[in-house]
């Protein structure tokens, strides 16, 4: 069965300011993260702050192994970040495209975690609410 993914709302990604414009952009970028050597260059050079950065599979030592990952829902589809990895590991997507370029090519995302997960982070978001008494 597969997982189900969330938006993690406690990233801080989610307090950047949001994408402006009414129409998305033609092109998104998406990591191959098997690719990816975690080396921040992408980072750098990103003018909307979209790249974020994923931890590796040591929590006592996160920057071991880590990777990156695009914000799908703040990248403008410059292209910088494709044209600065020095590994070819970011490829433009058709904007459509992108999302299932981004399930395919994404190993682990901090951005969108497991439902579980954040049942397990904050079990209140998943409490039924009290049904409000009818008038
Ligand atoms: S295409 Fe541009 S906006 Fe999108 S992640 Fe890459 S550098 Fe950032
Ligand atoms: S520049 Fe390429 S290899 Fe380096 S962190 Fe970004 S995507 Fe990964």
């Amino acid at each position: 069965m597969s997982k189900v993914k969330v938006e993690n709302p406690f990233h801080p990604a989610r307090l950047k300011p949001k994408r402006k414009g009414k129409k998305p952009p033609k092109l998104l970028a998406v990591v191959h993260q098997s690719g990816c050597t975690g080396c921040e260059i992408c980072i750098a050079g990103c003018p909307v702050d979209s790249i974020e950065l994923v931890s590796g599979p040591d929590p006592k030592n996160p920057t071991f192994q880590q990777t990156v990952e695009i914000d799908l829902m703040r990248c403008i589809g410059c292209q910088n970040c494709s044209q600065d990895c020095p590994w070819e590991t970011i490829t433009m997507y058709q904007h459509d495209d992108a999302f299932i370029a981004w399930g395919n090519e994404t190993l682990d995302s901090e951005l969108y975690i497991e439902m579980n997960e954040l049942q397990k982070i904050d079990p209140s978001l998943f409490e039924k609410k009290e049904e409000e008494p009818a008038e």
